[in-house]
């Protein structure tokens, strides 16, 4: 992103911010709510009315009976993550994380002392759990105390199934530890329905959801979360002694975005699995594999060496197309580097064409 900034001109494919603006009606209940006064602190839980509108979406969209009360608002999805991990670990406690998988998981582990390993995904089967593997880990290490889920996958674009997280489920449940569930993605599906792994073991789930990918609202920064109430409750106390409240009018926000129009919705979902299509018939043309998404933003590419940040940093002064290399999000992204479908086609398309190229140039070499 750094290197993206400094070049004129770049085609951005790095991107994990929705090319959409933020719809109108959502811009208009905050400009509403700034003129009536919503510009103090609120409970540090957050307003009840926005709480009860995502009491009422979890319990429509999510499957997950809950009152308002099982709900606290925080600044964005990471904040919410952020104030999960603080709640439950302690200095020494570990973390287990999806590999290939958001590099936050392990820097916000950092932050609260904990460790953190990271569990494999299996590339040839679509991004699932290897479950030997993260059994292993459970039984070598007696300090995990949370497992992150995230379906759909960034960045690998999967979405987990029923049998996947039963699975994963009954794993927290025998070695007695939390499933932090990251639905950020959870509305951008293309063929399958997401599935919330609360649904599956309430007790033990602890689910973190947010408003700026499913509305484009990525600097409005509103994330929520809900779980078992002693948790709830933590994260409350968290959030309150970091960031006191979420912003009282971005909680106007995503309250008229949870509870308005879903078509806008409904329209940039389309955009996306249109852009994944495109996106896949041309790296086909150019002869480039990739693994093709279930959901999220992102398309995992296989380019031809390990060294996929070396590869990315070439790719940009040679080319000036931007991509995110694989072994960000761990050495599970190894050999791939990640394209992101939050760019209009046009960009696709041009991106495509030149990384094409400078394969091509490169296997030459
Ligand atoms: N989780 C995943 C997997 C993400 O990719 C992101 C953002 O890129 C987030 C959480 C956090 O998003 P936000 O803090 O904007 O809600």
């Amino acid at each position: 992103m750094d290197i993206a900034f400094r070049t004129p001109g770049v085609l951005r494919l790095e991107v994990g911010d929705p090319d959409f603006p933020t719809p109108a009606h959502i811009v208009e209940a905050a400009a509403s709510a700034a003129r009536s006064g919503y510009t103090h602190y609120t409970p540090s839980q957050g307003l009840p009315e926005v709480r009860q509108a995502m009491a009422e979406k979890l319990s429509s969209f999510n499957g997950l009976r809950v009152g308002r009360d099982d709900v606290v608002v925080s600044a964005g999805g990471g904040h919410a993550l952020f104030a999960v991990y603080r709640a439950l670990c302690d200095p020494g406690d570990m973390v287990l994380a999806p590999d290939p998988g958001w590099p936050n998981y392990g820097t916000i582990a950092s932050l609260t002392g904990a460790a953190i390993e990271r569990y494999p995904l299996l590339r040839e089967e679509g991004f699932s759990p290897d479950f030997d593997a993260l059994a292993g880990l459970l039984d070598k290490h007696p300090n995990v105390k949370l497992i992150v889920v995230n379906t759909p996958g960034n960045p690998t674009g999967a979405v987990w199934g029923e049998e996947i997280l039963s699975r994963l489920a009954e794993l927290c449940r025998i070695h007695d530890v939390y499933l932090i569930s990251d639905e950020c993605y959870e509305a951008i599906t293309f063929e399958k329905s997401h599935i919330s792994p609360g649904t599956l073991d309430a007790e033990r789930t602890v689910s973190v959801f947010s408003v700026s990918k499913t509305y484009a609202m990525t600097g409005w920064r509103v994330g929520y979360v809900t779980g078992p109430a002693e948790v709830v409750s933590m994260v409350g106390r968290v959030v309150e002694n970091t960031v006191s409240c979420a912003a009282a009018v971005s909680q106007k926000a995503a309250e008229a975005a949870l509870r308005g129009d879903q078509r806008p919705v409904a329209e940039m979902v389309a955009a996306y699995e249109s852009r994944r299509d495109l996106a896949m018939e041309r790296l086909g043309e150019q002869g480039l594999s990739a693994i093709e998404p279930e959901g999220a933003f992102y398309v995992m590419v296989e380019v031809p060496t390990a060294d996929t940040v070396a590869f990315a940093s070439e790719l940009v002064a040679a080319d000036k197309v931007t991509v995110a290399p694989g072994e960000a999000f761990g050495p599970g992204g190894s050999g791939l580097i990640r394209l992101s479908l939050a760019s209009d086609e046009s960009t696709i398309e041009e991106g495509i064409r030149r990384l094409g190229r400078f394969v091509r140039d490169r296997v030459l070499e």
